[in-house]
């Protein structure tokens, strides 16, 4: 997505990354680096442009009559965020799970609640939990659940876990509280990756 930024933000913070690329010791007026600081200000505010969408309206802007109650399952949510403690990336895949009561959401809209919430300072485990209650809160439903995969380079890059290493985290409402919708939802996801 291309998002237009405040040229005075962009070069604050650009201010800042040619500081810092001093502080590391480097050059910043050599040629290699001239417009680093500009471009890494522009990728920090694109990557943390969820601040200024709202997930709650996005969600709620597509919602569709529909008189089934058998669970939705939506997988593959792509997604990269930044972690909070050391900005830096990390990212996977979120799976939507959902049982309706009268209505549906437009799928493409889960796409973007995921974007808009992985798009801040994040940890997986809060960026599950709004995910959930941002699709519970848009529609009548019986139940959310919400499973995120992730790789975080803060541990890979720095070694603390072995590279294969993936987190998941999961975060429901409402009917998912009982296990036989959990394993009804896991089953859908199991099949959909065959
Ligand atoms: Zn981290």
């Amino acid at each position: 997505m291309k998002y237009n930024h405040d040229p005075k933000l962009v070069e604050q913070i650009a201010h800042h990354y040619r500081e810092i690329i001093k502080l590391l010791g480097e050059d910043p007026e050599r040629e290699g680096l001239l417009n680093t600081p500009t471009r890494a200000a522009k990728a920090l505010l694109d990557n943390t442009h969820g601040y200024h969408d709202d997930a709650r309206a996005i969600a709620s802007s597509a919602v569709f009559e529909h008189p089934g109650s058998n669970i939705v399952v939506v997988d593959g949510l792509e997604f990269y965020s930044l972690c909070e403690h050391h900005i830096l990336p990390f990212f996977g895949t979120a799976a939507v799970g959902y049982v309706p009561d009268g209505k549906i959401i437009g799928l493409s809209k889960l796409a973007r609640v995921v974007d808009t919430y992985a798009r801040r300072l994040q940890v997986q485990e809060r960026l599950t939990a709004e995910v959930c209650h941002a699709v519970a809160d848009s529609m009548p439903n019986k139940g959310v659940i919400v499973v995120v995969k992730a790789q975080h380079l803060c541990m890979k890059m720095r070694g603390v876990e072995k590279q294969s290493s993936s987190t998941t985290t999961m975060h429901y409402t409402g009917c998912f509280e009982r296990q036989e919708y959990r394993e009804e939802f896991f089953r859908l996801l199991e099949q959909r990756t065959v």
